[in-house]
């Protein structure tokens, strides 16, 4: 059956837009995620527009047959991983900058167009799009299903706040349209907000409408090593609080730091007394119209760091600033060369995190495990890279963990996701009401729970 209806597909769509078998692109068949789970897919399907996306969905529900969309697969969580008996949907093909309206700030983008191809599409505009995840090859399709987050959240928002229409389609196949290029409406339940961070188990995206932001001509990159990471917790609510605004507000420990600058084979110029002493790193990009504004607002900060014991302040001048930040986006690469079990963004209140990261360091030392990090930490948002090999105490200290996050008022994934790789702690620590509203959402959407199974709210093993 399933052959016939695979030959169905491909007589109703344009040639080339199905592989399977010998032909399926191995690449397209995994995301980021630590913990792959390796299933080959009846066929990988590449559409070119919103009509063939309809199609191959009305062809899927009239079969009943499991589609998991896919943008770039850079995601972390095993959102985009195949399942044995259905296809794989790639928004790949689906790459095109429709529109960019400089009057109205706002672009008109296919799925499958990456952040980097919309950023070479707004150079000379004066524009930019200020959601930042670091991976620059992930598909704006892909940011808008994880609800995309990254190191400019501090001061720009995550991609919910960029986002102004969709267009998508349901699994039966009707297309539908959300939102559009305004940047306010009062006018019934936004499906544009419902369908962003759904990792693609309501609908396919198949056309979102951006918001964009002016370029702040003057910026630069402000290092400050202490002596102890929670110096640097302690000091982020009253940067945040201080006006200074800063477009990036991280934190680097001693390891990732490490770690990141000597795979970038970056030299910073923190002097050798100083950096026998650092345990933490804090990194500030600040951005403002003119030069006089940025240099009053580096030496507000530089008063500021200091009361807070940074034992230093460095400005990175040149290509230094924007290299730290390439390297810091690296920080993925490193844990997972180093061997890390797993790496995980928990989010809590800002002002939480010096009491989180205590309480983490004394999980770790207690499950006899080693826990590095570096975060988005004017947004509470940990990146925690976790090494442990022994499953069952691994499993223990990040139940552990997840519990601590959500007590506090935070939540498993700030960003990544849940996919598969956070269903059981994000399932075990959400409030039952609220999942049994979700759940009901989904099947109004998804009555045969056909679009991206056996992730976030869907329990069912995997076939
Ligand atoms: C080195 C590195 C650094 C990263 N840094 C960050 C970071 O700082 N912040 C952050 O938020 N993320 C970060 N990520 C994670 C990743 O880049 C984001 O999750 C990104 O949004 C995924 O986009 P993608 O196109 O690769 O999506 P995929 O991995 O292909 O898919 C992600 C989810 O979206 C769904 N999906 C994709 N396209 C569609 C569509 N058109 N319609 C419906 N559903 C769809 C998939 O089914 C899946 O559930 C990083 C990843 C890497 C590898």
């Amino acid at each position: 059956v399933t052959t016939d209806a695979l030959a169905e597909l491909e007589l109703d769509l344009p040639t080339g837009r199905v592989a399977s078998g010998d032909v399926v692109n191995p690449d397209d068949l995994h995301d980021e995620s630590l913990h792959p789970t390796v299933q080959t897919p009846l066929a990988v399907v590449y559409p070119q527009n919103t009509e063939e996306v309809a199609r191959t969905l009305a062809w899927a529900t009239r079969h009943g047959i499991p589609v998991v969309p896919r943008g770039s697969g850079t995601g972390m969580s095993g959102g985009a991983t195949p399942v044995a008996t259905g296809i794989v949907l790639s928004l790949a093909r689906m790459n095109t900058v429709l529109d960019i309206n400089t009057r109205d700030h706002v672009a008109v983008v296919q799925p499958g167009v990456t952040l980097r191809d919309l950023e070479a599409a707004l150079e000379g505009t004066g524009l930019y799009y200020p959601v930042y995840p670091g991976e620059l090859s992930g598909s704006l399709g892909g940011n808008v299903n994880t609800n995309a987050g990254g190191m400019r959240a501090v001061r720009h928002g995550v991609t919910r706040a960029h986002i102004l229409g969709l267009e998508a389609v349901q699994i039966d196949g009707t297309v539908f349209r959300t939102g559009g290029p305004v940047v306010k409406s009062s006018s019934g339940y936004d499906l544009t907000q419902l369908l962003i961070g759904s990792e693609g188990t309501l609908a396919v995206v198949t056309e979102i409408t951006l918001r964009l932001s002016p370029r702040m001509p003057e910026r630069t990159t402000v290092l400050v090593p202490f002596a102890t990471l929670h110096e640097i917790t302690e000091v982020v609510p009253t940067i945040v609080a201080s006006g200074l605004q800063p477009s990036i507000l991280e934190y680097i420990d001693i390891l990732t730091m490490t770690g990141v600058t000597s795979r970038a084979g970056l030299d910073l110029g923190v002097a050798e007394d100083v950096a026998a002493k650092a345990m933490a790193y804090l990194v500030v990009v600040l951005e403002t119209r003119t030069r006089a504004q940025l240099d009053g607002d580096i030496e507000a900060l530089a008063t500021l760091v200091d009361d807070a014991g940074a034992l230093d302040v460095y400005v990175l001048e040149g290509s230094a600033g924007p290299k730290l930040i390439e390297a810091r986006e690296g920080a993925f690469w490193v844990a997972k060369e180093a061997g890390a079990h797993d790496i995980i963004d928990v989010v809590v209140p800002r002002a939480s995190v010096p009491g989180f990261l205590a309480d983490v360091a004394d999980m770790a030392q207690r499950h006899e495990s080693f826990i590095a990090g570096c975060g988005h930490v004017g947004d509470g948002n940990v990146h925690l890279s976790v090494f442990q090999p022994d499953v069952e105490r691994r499993t223990a200290l990040l139940d552990e963990l997840f519990a601590a996050g959500v007590a506090l008022g935070g939540a498993v994934s700030g960003e990544h996701g849940i996919g598969r790789d956070k269903q059981r702690p994000f399932l075990m620590l959400s409030n039952p009401e609220n999942l049994a509203l979700q759940r009901a959402i989904k099947h109004v959407f998804d009555p045969q729970q056909l679009l991206n199974p056996h992730r976030l709210l869907d329990e069912r093993p995997l076939p």
